[in-house]
Formats: C-alpha cells, structure tokens, sequence
C-alpha cells in the first residue's frame, strides 16, 4: 500500500510527503521538478521524474508500488500568467489530471485527494464563503482547477472512485520543523514577498490598492499555516480510506487580515521596518475572500493548531533566511 503524491516536490506537495512518511506511510513522489526541488523530500520517499500527463507512466508507477490513494497537487498556480496563457493552465491543470484520474479508474486507485482553490468561487458576493455558493472562477487558473473538480464528480458516480476536494485559502508559512517551504523563485505571494523584502532581497515592497470597500482599504484574506492544511489532507486521505463519501471543503480559519495588518506582522515578527510602497490595485484580486470552515470541521473534525499570524509569518521567515543560506553556500 503507498500513497502518491502528484506535485510532492513543490511547496503544499512537499508537506504532505513530510506528514505521510512521518506516519509510516510509503509515499511515491511523481513529480517533473519544473517548478518543484528533490532536495526537500526525505529519503523514505520514492521519487519519480515524470510527468503526471503520462498516462502510462502513472498506471505503471500505480501498479509497480501498489498505489491505493492518490494526492493531487501537481499543476500551475499563478494567476495572471493563466490569463495570459490559458491554454497552458488547461493543458497542465485540466488536461493532465483527466489523464491522471483515468490512470486512477483503470488501476482501482479509489481514493483521490485534489488541491483545489478558493479561486473556484471567483469574486464572491460576500465575504464569507461557504461552499454551497455557486462556483463563478474569473481566471482560466481557477477554471482548470473547477473543471478537475467537475471531472472527479462525474468519475465518482461512474466508476466509484471518492474524491476529497479540498478548496484552499491563501496557504502560507513553513514546516515548522525547517525541511521544507516554499521555493519557487519570482514569488507572488504576500507573505512570501514581504518576508524577502524583510530579509533585505528587495529594497521595498507594494501594497496593490488602498482603496477597498475593507476597514483599512486593503484587500482582506484567509490565511492558512500549510501543516494545518495538510492536517485536513491527512484527515481528508484517512476518511476515504477508510470507505467515507466524497466531500469538498473549504480549507480557511475564517478570519480575514488585510494586507497592511500582514505587513505589520511581518515587521513585528522580523524586526525589520521595511519600505512599503502604495500603488494601484492588481487586476482581479476580490476585496475580500474568507473561508467558511465549518464543513471541513464538521465532516472531519478538522481543528487548526497554527491559527495565529505571528506562528505563520515566523516559520515563512525562517524557511525564507534557511533558503538564502543555501543559496549563498560555496
Ligand atoms: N499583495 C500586495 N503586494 C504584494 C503581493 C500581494 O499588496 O506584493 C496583495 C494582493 O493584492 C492581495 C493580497 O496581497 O490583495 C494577497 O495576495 P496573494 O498574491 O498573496 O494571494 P491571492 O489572494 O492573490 O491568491
């Protein structure tokens, strides 16, 4: 019995390969490192190079390792580059996982977890979002990730396989033990940019918008410390192994920060009064995006254990200090 982990060497896949091989799991990592790094799996994982769009690769690694849950990460994540080129998001995101998914169906793999986004809901009339608010992407990114959902229903009813979609907020921090975080150069992320603009890798940093219908006029969201997030993937993994109904969840605390309450962390937490500079909205960001957590709670009595700011920003910074002295080593 293993697990495989789509995407186990990029930043939310890496985590959940650390959280399995700490239980005792057999984990195999099919990942094509385009965007992902070998050096922060541990050594109990199998990896393999490849592409998830293999179909016979992934039916092959399915039946050589003896594969009975499948975890999904693997895909494309930044949104303006999927406006710009969407056919790459429905290509990697769409496409591939209709590949990976009837690998899944052909060798009897019947539990199948899926990381998907609050960008399925697109710009909400409210800003708690439960999830029986109809889906309404407004990027190709959150329209590829909305058809692999649409694709797991229609599996599911077909061939019986269960499905976990689970809906992330805005996922940030690091394994607070240092092994992994996030990597990937050109970060877009808040956190992860006001952490390098702490640690002096850029000179300043902007606030996109000051001007939302929010209480400081910066865009609020939910986010969520990445080994809570994979908590809710072990809970979600255990339920359909154990034979549970196909579920999805939001995966938020509902609690909205804005981005200068944000930027006010990273300065406590770091020390560093950095420069901050005010400029225009970015296209397509929601003034506010909030999770509803109530379901993920309920169904797998999911219970946060880094909630808190401060916890979050301190490991983004210590994994962001920890990669810079990789980066400088000789
Ligand atoms: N943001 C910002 N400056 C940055 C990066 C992000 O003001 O350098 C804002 C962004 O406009 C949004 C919020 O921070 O309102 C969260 O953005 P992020 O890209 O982290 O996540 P998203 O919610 O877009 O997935």
């Amino acid at each position: 019995m293993a697990v495989l982990v789509t995407g186990g060497a990029g930043y939310i896949g890496s985590h959940m390969v650390h959280a399995l091989v700490d239980r005792g799991e057999t984990v195999v990592v099919v990942d094509d490192l385009s965007t992902g790094f070998d050096a922060v799996l541990p050594e109990a994982a199998t990896l393999v190079v490849g592409d998830i769009g293999d179909q016979p690769l992934i039916e092959e690694t399915i039946a050589r390792h003896g594969v009975t849950g499948i975890a999904h990460f693997a895909g494309s994540i930044v949104v303006p580059e999927s406006v710009s080129n969407p056919l790459k998001y429905y290509h990697n995101n769409t496409v591939k996982s209709r590949a990976l998914i009837e690998a899944a169906v052909k060798r009897g793999v019947q539990s199948f977890l899926f990381s998907s986004t609050a960008a399925v809901y697109g710009e909400p009339s409210k800003a708690l979002i439960d999830e029986t608010m109809a889906p309404a992407p407004v990027s190709p990114y959150g329209w590829s990730k909305l058809m692999t959902e649409i694709m797991l229903r229609d599996t599911a009813a077909a061939h019986g396989l269960r499905y976990a979609v689970l809906r992330y907020f805005n996922v940030a921090g690091a394994d607070p033990k240092g092994r992994t975080g996030q990597s990937t150069p050109n970060a877009t992320h808040l956190i992860k940019i006001a952490s390098q603009t702490a640690l002096g890798d850029r000179p300043h940093m902007s606030v996109f918008g000051t001007d939302y219908p929010t209480p400081d006029g910066t865009c609020l969201r939910d986010y969520i410390h990445v080994t809570d997030l994979i908590d809710a993937h072990v809970l979600a993994l255990a339920h359909l192994m154990d034979g549970g109904d196909s579920l999805t969840c939001n995966c938020g605390y509902g609690t909205g920060y804005s981005v200068l309450e944000v930027i006010d962390a990273v300065k406590r937490v770091s020390g560093v009064d950095f420069k901050v500079e005010i400029a225009e909205r970015r296209a397509g960001d929601p003034s506010a995006l909030i999770a509803d957590s109530a379901r993920i709670r309920a169904l797998l009595g999911w219970t946060p254990k880094h909630a808190d700011l401060d916890m979050i920003v301190s490991h983004a910074l210590s994994w962001e200090d920890s990669l810079r002295k990789r980066n400088t080593k000789p």
